[in-house]
């Protein structure tokens, strides 16, 4: 399987090389040939079941979740329940 890189760079949905729409970190994958690691995004389709915050494929429903910033807007990530348990004061903004 040949992958673009577009979506090594993050630049386009791992999974189906979208790149409309919020783009969220959702992990690293080795790349075949140069063995170089590679943070990788996808799309609010293809995100679901990998928990941003603790690096791992989620067994529970993800929320989308808004990580505070100093000044700005948040940036918005997947938690897991397990993860909003341990952060309860975790800000949730429910997916459109
Ligand atoms: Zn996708
Ligand atoms: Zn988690």
């Amino acid at each position: 399987m040949s992958v673009s890189i577009a979506r090594l760079h993050g630049e386009a949905c791992y999974d189906c090389g979208a790149v409309l729409g919020d783009l969220i970190p959702a992990g690293e994958v080795t790349h075949p040939d140069s063995g170089r690691v590679w943070p990788i995004r996808k799309c609010g389709d293809h995100v679901t079941g990998w928990c941003s915050w603790h690096s791992g494929p989620a067994t529970s429903a993800l929320r989308v979740v808004v990580a505070a910033a100093n000044s700005g807007p948040g940036i918005r990530t997947f938690a897991c329940e397990t993860c909003r348990e341990q952060r309860d004061r975790m800000p949730i903004e429910d997916a459109q």
